[in-house]
């Protein structure tokens, strides 16, 4: 476990993500207009003090998607993050997942919560999910405790990253 600052005895894990990835996931939920949704993966360096994403992936042929749900397929995501491991000498990971929902408000649904939970469980190491609606972005972090996940909020910005608790 990667997590070493603590807030009131409690374990903590900040993200720092790149403006860029946020502003271009928030383009890709188009407001107040019926769209489906759409999603990726979230790529990054798992380190002491949390975690720092620098890649994501879109959607891939093989996903599925509706006005309310996005469903990521295995395929093409993991080859991406596979090639990008690789290419990183195994210090580019998977961190986390994000979506969108352009139809509604960015924050996860019972859905969502659930199936952060089973997919952290599984993997056994805290993960970071976003959704954005095109307007507002929602971050969460989930730990593998099973506990709720955790909406964090932006304790630092700079030119370049957004850094949130
Ligand atoms: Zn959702």
């Amino acid at each position: 476990m990667s997590c070493v600052c603590t807030l009131e005895g409690k374990a903590l894990i900040a993200v720092l993500i790149p403006r860029q990835i946020l502003t271009d996931l928030c383009a890709r939920a188009i407001p107040s207009q019926p769209t489906n949704e759409t999603g990726g993966i979230l790529l990054g360096f798992r380190k002491a003090l949390g975690l720092q994403i620098t890649n994501t992936t879109y959607a891939q042929c093989r996903d599925s998607a509706s006005p309310s749900l996005f469903k990521r397929s295995k395929h093409g995501h993991s080859e991406i993050a596979a090639e990008l491991w690789t290419r990183s000498r195994g210090t580019i990971d998977w961190v986390g997942e994000w979506h969108t929902h352009p139809n509604g408000i960015a924050s996860p649904s019972h859905i969502d919560v659930r199936s952060w939970r089973f997919l952290v469980s599984q993997v056994d190491k805290p993960m970071v999910f976003i959704i954005s609606n095109g307007k507002r972005v929602y971050v969460g972090l989930q730990e593998p405790t099973g506990s709720l996940v955790r909406k964090m909020t932006i304790q630092e910005m700079d030119g370049d990253s957004i850094l949130f608790i």
